[in-house]
C-alpha cells in the first residue's frame, strides 16, 4: 500500500479528512514532499518566489481503524527511502543566526552512496530522520511547522529508521501524517533547516488501547526516549524529566529517589530544534537499566 505526496494537509486538526483509512497492523509507504513542497529543487531557484502557503507539508491524515481518544498510536518507521538531492537554506531573522545575515542564501545538495555533498567540503555522512510526523491535537489547529503534545514539527534526530514512536491519540482514527524528512541536521537545526528532501517513509501503525502518554516518547534498540516542545528548552528539559521520571517508577523497582539518581546517572537531555515556534527536547534513558523495558 502506498500514499502519494499529493495527499498533504499544512496543519495538524480533528477536521482534517481522512485520504486513507487502514486497519491496526498495517505496513504502507507514504510519500514525503520536502518541506518546500519541491518547490525549491534547482540551485538557482530562491526563496523569493517561494510560496509560504505550501510550507511543511505533511502527508495525510491517514485514519487508523480503532483508534480512540485516549489510546496509543504506535508507529514504527521500518524504512526512509530519500531522493537524490535535497535542499538546505538559511534566511534573515530566521533561526539562532538571523540577525547576521541579510536575505536568504540556499543550496541544492548532491545525496549519493551515504553522504551529502555540500559545497567542495568534507562529505557529510547521511542521518535520514522525519521532521514532522503527529496525529491531530485534542483542540484547535496546530501548524505543520510546530510541535506541541501531537508531534509535529519535532525535528528530532532520533526519528529515524528502526525508531517506534508512540502518539497520544485525541481524535477518532489518530489521523496520523508526516513529512519534512531530513538527509542531515545537526542538533538544533540551529539555520532553521536540514537538508530538507523528497522521501518514502515505509511504516507500520498499531493501535495500543489507552496508555496515551501526554507528549510523544520514541523507542529504539537501547533505549526509551520522551520528546517535548515548549516556549523554552528550559521548560521542555523539566517536563521531559518529570515524564520520563513516571514512565519508570512502574518499569523499575526502586524508590522515586533512587530512579531520580539513576536518571542523573545515565540518562541524557538532548536539544531537539531551538529555532521552530516551540523549542523541542528529549530524554533518553537506556533499557538496560530497566526492570520491565516495554511501553
Ligand atoms: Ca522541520
Ligand atoms: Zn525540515
Amino acid at each position: 500500500m502506498k500514499l502519494c505526496a499529493n495527499n498533504v494537509v499544512f496543519d495538524f486538526r480533528k477536521d482534517n479528512k481522512e485520504v486513507l483509512k487502514v486497519l491496526s497492523g498495517t505496513v504502507l509507504d507514504v510519500e514525503t514532499m520536502d518541506c518546500f513542497s519541491n518547490q525549491l529543487r534547482k540551485e538557482e531557484d530562491t526563496l523569493d518566489n517561494l510560496d509560504w502557503d505550501r510550507v511543511n507539508p505533511a502527508t495525510g491524515p491517514i485514519y487508523v481503524e480503532g483508534a480512540e481518544v485516549g489510546d496509543t498510536l504506535k508507529v514504527t518507521i521500518n524504512k526512509i527511502t530519500l531522493d537524490k538531492k535535497g535542499t538546505v537554506c538559511c534566511l534573515e531573522d530566521e533561526g539562532t543566526l538571523g540577525h547576521m545575515i541579510k536575505g536568504s542564501a540556499l543550496h541544492v545538495v548532491e545525496v549519493k552512496d551515504g553522504y551529502c555533498y555540500y559545497l567542495d567540503r568534507e562529505p557529510i555522512p547521511v542521518k535520514k530522520m522525519i521532521g514532522v510526523i503527529g496525529v491531530a491535537p485534542k483542540d484547535k489547529a496546530v501548524n505543520a511547522g510546530t510541535p506541541g503534545p501531537h508531534g509535529g514539527n519535532m525535528d528530532n534526530t532520533m526519528i529515524t529508521e528502526n525508531t517506534i514512536l508512540y502518539f497520544p491519540v485525541s481524535q477518532e482514527g489518530a489521523l496520523l501524517g508526516l513529512g519534512d524528512v531530513h538527509a542531515a541536521m545537526g542538533d538544533g537545526e540551529i539555520g532553521v533547516s536540514g537538508l530538507e528532501i523528497p522521501a518514502v517513509v515505509n511504516l507500520k501503525v498499531e493501535v495500543i488501547k489507552g496508555k496515551a502518554p501526554e507528549y510523544p516518547f520514541l523507542e529504539n534498540e537501547d533505549s526509551f526516549g520522551v520528546v517535548v516542545s515548549k516556549t523554552t528548552v528550559d521548560e521542555a528539559i523539566v517536563r521531559a524529566t518529570e515524564l520520563m521520571c513516571e514512565f519508570l517508577e512502574s518499569r523499575i523497582n526502586l524508590s522515586r529517589p533512587d530512579i531520580i539518581m539513576l536518571m542523573s546517572l545515565v540518562g541524557d537531555v538532548q536539544i531537539c530544534q531551538v529555532v521552530d515556534p516551540e523549542r523541542t527536547v528529549r530524554f533518553i534513558f537506556p533499557k538496560k537499566y530497566m526492570d520491565d523495558a516495554t511501553f
